[in-house]
């Protein structure tokens, strides 16, 4: 192991207990080859992988590690599904395609389960099951999902009533649950390591601290340049995740970037079995957005969210230790004895971008909060697709890149985003005041550019109010189904979220 090696993988519970492999070699000559794959996560390598599988040469140029990032320090959880709600996707695009999606999904899932078979490597699988919890009364919302997941969409599910629920988990905080008894758990560290080893042997090339400087999409065959060498490549598959920036700007653009953190605790010993007999994962994401589960025998690994401003690491590390804390108060005081952070990337409408998005560039991103199933899958449909000319990545296409509006606009959905549990009805309207914000900034720019044109001596009055009426004529702007925009505070803006939100369940429960 290099001595920076534990320090590429942060100060994860993972990395502690996975054995880290040497620095591969940055790539430092020029090479031609089939495909290039720019990122070394979970998406990129499964793609190298899938696509190596198959016959073709594929290269990935990883700027530092592989799965260094969130494919290397997340929960672990494996589940069928996307971070956006099932019953937002059926309302956009209808039972049959969303029953398509969730299908695909679940391939995500049973493409895990096979790699961890395949790749062998003892202690990646780290439990069983998964319980979405409430933490309201919410019966009536629990069987309206589990009509729609187990009946309508055949998904197995069991529904679990308040008792059984708090004979697992004793906390007088949680309700009704809905069980998923084919979800799992895994060490995401030593399952991405593992892959990458696989995707070696099917062929592929990986070469970390690589960073892609710039990609020129041109052309037949794409360029993409490296400090010391440069690939020539008949398709480029970009999944890099936020982390993707200038290379290209504008697809980096659609990414709404959200910081989480993750604690283990201290050996629990009895006061775990006391509290938790359940050995799967447990996520009230529905509510609080926290997902945990049992490691190392008698620790917690806990993972939450900022809600509002997160000022500092110690600060956010306290506040997760109450939350734990509040939740099961028979365990006392517990203090986390690991704790990082790490970045996750969502679209606006929280689906998966996955596609070609011009002649022999495709993406794949976006995969938010539930990204080991979904980068699975979505490797595997790039794949084909590049080999085999199978288009079922277009069952994405309803989910198209939308802008989600640069620096400002993301920083003030990251403020109030957690807030308002990042509902789709909340991030519609952010959505629309981000376009907002980016048309007055271009008027401004225009009424600026128009001022120094005056002549110097002319008396200008520079106390003008920006004109409040919306520009509607840049219509590409607008998420598919969003009412047009109108002009609005923060507060209105998250006043009319709490109302669309309100609306919103209330129809989901008519
Ligand atoms: C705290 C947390 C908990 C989570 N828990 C779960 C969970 O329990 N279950 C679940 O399913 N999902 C979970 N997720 C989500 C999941 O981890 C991610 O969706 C997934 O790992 C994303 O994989 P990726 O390959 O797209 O991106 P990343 O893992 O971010 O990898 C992108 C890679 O691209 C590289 N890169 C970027 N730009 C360039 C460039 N120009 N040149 C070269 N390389 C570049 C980066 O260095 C990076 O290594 C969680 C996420 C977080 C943050």
């Amino acid at each position: 192991m290099g001595a920076d090696d534990q320090s590429d993988y942060g100060p994860t519970w993972y990395s502690g207990v996975t054995p880290l492999p040497a620095s591969r070699t940055p790539l430092n000559y020029d090479l031609d080859i089939d495909v290039c794959v720019v990122g070394g996560g979970l998406a990129g390598l499964t793609v190298a992988r899938e696509v190596a599988r198959r016959g073709w040469s594929v290269a990935v140029v990883e700027a530092r590690r592989v799965a260094w990032a969130a494919s290397g320090r997340n929960s672990g959880l494996v589940m069928p599904g996307f971070s956006a709600q099932i019953e937002k996707v059926v309302e956009r695009i209808g039972l049959p395609a969303a029953k398509a999606l969730w299908e695909l999904s679940e391939a995500g899932v049973q493409y895990v389960r096979d790699t961890v078979a395949e790749i062998d490597v003892a202690g990646i699988t780290e439990g069983k099951g998964w319980l979405d919890v409430s933490r309201k009364p919410d019966a009536d919302g629990a069987l309206a999902r589990i009509g729609l997941l187990g009946q309508e969409m055949g998904v197995t599910v069991e529904g679990w009533p308040t008792e059984r629920v708090r004979d697992v988990l004793k906390t007088s905080r949680y309700f009704e649950a809905i069980y998923f008894p084919d979800a799992f758990q895994i060490n995401p560290l030593a399952y991405a390591l593992g892959l990458a080893d696989a995707a070696e042997r099917a062929g592929a090339r990986i070469f970390e601290n690589t960073p892609a400087l710039a990609v020129d999409p041109a052309g037949v065959r794409k360029r993409i340049e490296t400090p010391n060498g440069r690939v020539r490549a008949g398709h480029v598959v970009l999944a890099g995740n936020i982390h993707l920036g200038a290379v290209a700007q504008q697809l980096a653009d659609t990414l709404i970037p959200i910081t989480a953190f993750t604690g283990v605790t201290q050996p629990l010993g009895r006061r775990l079995t006391a509290a938790i007999t359940f050995h799967g994962a447990v996520s009230d994401s529905r509510r609080a957005n926290v997902h945990y589960r049992i490691v190392g025998g008698d620790r917690l690994l806990w993972t939450g969210s900022a809600s509002g401003r997160v000022r500092n690491l110690k600060g956010m590390r306290r506040r997760l230790e109450r939350a734990l804390c509040a939740t099961y108060p028979r365990f006392g005081a517990v203090e986390f004895e690991r704790f990082w952070p790490a970045e996750m990337g969502f679209a606006v409408h929280r689906m998966p971008q996955i596609g070609e998005v011009q002649p022999g560039v495709w993406l794949a991103s976006a995969f938010g909060g539930q990204g080991l199933n979904t980068s699975a899958m979505a490797g595997d449909l790039i794949a084909r697709a590049l080999v085999g000319g199978d288009d079922s990545w277009r069952l994405f296409l309803p989910f198209e890149l939308v802008w989600a509006g640069g620096r400002a606009g993301r920083m003030a959905i990251r403020t109030t985003a957690w807030w308002l549990h990042q509902s789709e009805a909340l991030i519609r309207l952010a959505a629309q005041w981000r376009a907002e914000l980016r048309r007055r900034r271009q008027r401004q720019k225009a009424e600026r550019a128009d001022t120094t044109s005056r002549s110097a001596d002319q008396k200008v009055r520079t106390d003008k109010k920006v004109p409040r009426i919306p520009d509607t004529s840049r219509e590409r702007d607008r998420p598919i189904g969003a009412p047009e925009a109108t002009p609005t505070t923060a507060l209105a803006l998250v006043r009319r979220a709490g109302h669309a939100l309100r609306e919103g369940r209330e129809k989901l429960l008519s």
